[in-house]
């Protein structure tokens, strides 16, 4: 069969670009993963207990866009579901991202309006020119204290290095809240496919002009039979890492099942100062199963491995600068999701990004 494009990589970016030019111009795609499965790392399986778990880490779906939410429910229904947090500091668990009743819980006050806890950050914040990483960031915010006690040991731990060698945007990913909201997110759709991420994925790609193959490797491919390419792997692996190796920091999961309901009163636990593990997380709380057994993951940073996160900092930002200039001079190769443009993207932006690819692609805006 000839096909109009090779897509590398079946996560949200692969499949989403997919989708829209098999449905929407009738092209013929070939989808191929060095995987076993589809879904990149949204993906899930129900485990040998009855329960259902993420490969790959939780994966909460939320988002503020109406045109991304509007996109993916066409192909899955929603659990509204609420993520929460819990760090384990100091023998006690306090609510993440920090608010009142953090501080309350740490320092022994009884705050009970948003301005004793603003005056208290106030109070604490350090003054600091100009920010240029995430140590810097979270100590002009909530001074020296909390981040010591909440956010150093588990961004080293999960980086790899000091916060003060990453990029502010590391650490301000989080808010930090004078109320008792103790919501991760605050997004106006907070939500997970209730058939679970796979069955979301398999309709995605269900267009009889999208043909799978996983455990296939792009290196194994032979391009020249292809005119257009969507690459979503690592974008300093296409090119042969010319310009040397882009950092990623990678994970190692380790899965347990109990004999008991539940082990943890919610969905994930952070370890900033404890344990070679950043989180455990309970997945019953996301997917509401009930099971008399339940299922947690432990993450373990690690140095090398399958790449999840791009490393946000000056150098990697220099690095992929080159291979972003490379990457321009193609004109029939495009890069997407977060190894393919090298962005701490959420699942929802690199949803957005790929519909704004095949905008660009179709040229059409719909
Ligand atoms: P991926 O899902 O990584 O898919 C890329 C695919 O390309 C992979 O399947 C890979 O095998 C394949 N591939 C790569 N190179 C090759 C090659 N050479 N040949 C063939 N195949 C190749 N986002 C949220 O919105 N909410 C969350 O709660 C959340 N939690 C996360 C937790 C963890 C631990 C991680 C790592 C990420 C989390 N994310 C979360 C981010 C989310 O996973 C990503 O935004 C999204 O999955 C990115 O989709 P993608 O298609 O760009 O990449």
């Amino acid at each position: 069969m000839k096909y109009d494009y090779l897509i590398v990589g079946a996560g949200f970016a692969g499949c989403v670009v997919a989708e829209r030019l098999a449905s929407k111009m009738g092209k013929k795609i070939l989808l191929i993963d060095r995987r076993y499965h589809i879904g990149g790392n949204a993906y899930d399986s129900i485990n040998e207990y009855g329960i259902r778990i993420q490969h790959y880490g939780p994966h909460l779906f939320h988002t503020n866009s109406e045109y991304v939410f509007s996109y993916l429910s066409h192909f899955a229904g929603w659990r509204h579901y609420e993520h929460r947090v819990l760090a384990w500091v100091h023998g006690k668990f306090v609510p993440m991202p920090v608010n009142r009743t953090t501080i309350n819980l740490l320092f022994g006050y009884s705050f009970t309006t948003d301005d004793q806890v603003k005056k208290f950050y106030e109070s604490e914040r350090e003054s600091i020119g100009e920010i240029t990483n995430s140590e810097e960031f979270v100590r002009s915010k909530v001074g020296k204290k909390l981040y010591e006690l909440l956010y150093k040991g588990y961004t080293t731990k999960q980086w790899g290095c000091d916060p003060s060698k990453l990029s502010p945007s590391v650490c301000g990913r989080l808010p930090v809240r004078t109320n008792t909201d103790d919501r991760y997110f605050t997004d106006k759709y907070q939500v997970i496919p209730t058939d679970g991420y796979a069955s979301l994925f398999s309709r995605l790609t269900s267009h009889q002009n999208i043909h799978i193959e996983m455990n296939t490797n792009f290196v194994d491919v032979p391009t020249n039979r292809y005119k257009r390419i969507v690459f979503t792997g690592p974008i300093d692996e296409f090119f042969g890492y010319v310009y040397g190796t882009l950092p990623y920091r990678s994970l190692r999961f380790e899965f347990k099942t109990y004999d008991q309901e539940y082990v943890q009163s919610v969905a994930q636990q952070n370890y900033p100062n404890d344990f070679n593990y950043i989180r455990s997380t309970e997945y019953k709380h996301i997917t509401g199963q009930k099971n008399r057994k339940t299922t947690i993951s432990l993450e373990y940073p690690i140095e090398t491995g399958d790449p999840y996160y791009p490393v946000p900092n000056n150098n990697s930002e220099s690095i992929y600068s080159k291979y972003f200039s490379l990457a321009q001079k193609l004109q029939s190769v495009y890069f997407a999701g977060r190894l393919g443009t090298y962005r701490y993207y959420n699942m929802d932006q690199v949803v957005a990004g790929s519909l704004r690819l095949f905008e660009k692609i179709s040229g059409n805006t719909f």
